[in-house]
């Protein structure tokens, strides 16, 4: 009973990692593609704080975690 366990946790392990490798090394082969672009990570401008582009602020071509920041 237990190989059946063992043979699940492999596949799913199996699974994550081909799964992400082609996402993490091969996501952005060219600029072309903007559906891309919401995984990029930024640093905000004011605190540095780490954001994905899709959710940062964009304010004179820099970038910013909230409008607090941005305003300050
Ligand atoms: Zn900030």
């Amino acid at each position: 009973m237990q190989w059946l366990l063992v043979i699940g946790l492999i596949a799913l392990v199996y699974f994550f990692f081909i799964k992400k490798k082609p996402l993490s090394q091969g996501s952005r082969p060219h600029h072309k593609k903007d559906k891309n672009r919401g995984d990029e990570m930024v640093a905000c401008e004011k605190c540095g704080t780490y954001i994905s582009l899709n959710e940062a602020l964009i304010k004179d071509g820099k970038y910013f975690c909230s409008p607090e920041c941005m305003k300050a």
